[in-house]
């Protein structure tokens, strides 16, 4: 297989080419080429495909880099073919709309259905652990009274005289070929003698249904799982359905990436003396061990016990904030113990009082 041609060449720009330039270059080529002005031209056709992959490249910025650092090896996979068929070509149909209006307008047969959008809440435990959820949607469905072709019982379908079920018609203005829909037919190409009742001549009647979700393990507040063709149907096919996820907040725990954070209050002789503590996770309480002398804020880490890695492997891990409580109420047996302690102690004998003191010091000596 010869070597594709560079894509400079192909619009005809120097490297150093702007956007706009490439724009103008394309369209040029583009005009020239078409298959729609070249019926049965095989070499139009390759002219206009190598243009459209080249523009394809060159004007997204990202891809355009790319392609001057490695070449035609930027967009080549192990499987080989050519590298039309692995750009993305989902939003081109739509720069070549815009690119040229009436003259591509108009070559869709039918419309295509409307995407949908819905939210989900799902808990904080949910969007951790994972789900399945069940959401309500309102859709057009395939009319089951005419089996979506629109027509009433017993009455014909037939093509539309006024574009022969094409669904378009096609102007000559002088150079270019203009193609409209039709507007005898809607695009649609088809001529109904009496419309079916139920859906009045649409193909297609609303419908509220019940889809089941999976919600994956991980997920974060505001993620969108899109399911392809569940959208609304339309005659050239189905659009999407997107469902925005939405994580409610958690009384406790807090989310940090793949981590869990909780802030677990501790006494101030359990800070002192050490102890064995009860620590909530999402899979149920665990025990920590806190040693002797640990200072309010400290945080300790649970490895593992955090969020599974969306799409990954490995989970997180859970940060415990120990926050020494400082007790409201206290009782006399209590309080006289708390003051035989800090006669005890004495108040230039907390190390870190004292270190406090020092910096206070140093800071205005
Ligand atoms: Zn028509
Ligand atoms: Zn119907």
């Amino acid at each position: 297989m010869a070597p594709p041609p560079d894509y400079y060449e192909v619009l005809g720009v120097s490297r150093s080419a702007t956007s706009d330039e490439i724009k103008k270059a394309f369209r040029r080529v583009a005009m020239e080429s078409h298959p729609d002005r070249n019926p049965g031209d095989a070499a139009a056709e390759a002219r206009f495909k190598e243009a459209s992959e080249a523009f394809a490249v060159l004007s997204d910025d990202e891809k355009r880099r790319r392609y001057d650092r490695m070449g035609h090896s930027a967009f080549q996979s192990a499987g080989g073919g050519t590298p039309y068929e692995r750009i993305d070509f989902s939003s081109f149909g739509e720069i070549l709309e815009g690119l040229f209006g009436d003259i591509l307008g108009g070559r869709r047969k039918g419309r295509v259905g409307g995407d949908i959008e819905v939210e989900v809440t799902v808990s904080f435990e949910e969007s951790a652990l994972g789900a399945e959820k069940t959401i309500a949607i309102e859709r057009r469905q395939s009319c089951s009274t005419c089996a979506g072709s629109g027509a009433a019982e017993g009455s014909r379908v037939s093509p539309c005289a006024a574009c022969q079920g094409r669904g378009e018609v096609r102007l000559q203005r002088g150079f270019f070929s203009v193609s409209r829909p039709c507007t005898s037919c809607g695009g649609t190409g088809r001529r109904i003698e009496k419309p079916c009742p139920t859906c009045a001549g649409d193909g297609s009647v609303p419908s509220s249904e019940e889809l089941r979700v999976v919600v994956p393990a991980g997920v974060e507040d505001g993620s969108v799982r899109t399911l392809k063709g569940a959208g609304e149907r339309g005659q050239a096919g189905a659009g999407d359905l997107h469902v925005v996820i939405r994580v409610a907040p958690h009384p406790l725990f807090q989310r940090d990436g793949a981590d869990v954070r909780v802030d677990v209050p501790i006494s101030f002789p359990q800070a002192v003396l050490g102890a064995q503590i009860d620590v909530p996770t999402l899979e149920g309480k665990v025990k920590m061990r806190i040693p002797a002398g640990t200072q309010s804020g400290k945080v300790f880490r649970l490895r593992g016990k955090g969020i599974p890695v969306l799409g990954g492997y490995g989970k997180g891990d859970q940060l415990v904030k120990v926050v020494v409580e400082v007790p409201d109420k206290i009782n006399k047996t209590q309080r006289k113990l708390i003051e035989e302690l800090a006669a005890e102690m004495g108040e230039d004998v907390h190390p870190q009082r004292k270190g406090f003191l020092d910096k206070l010091r140093e800071l205005f000596e």
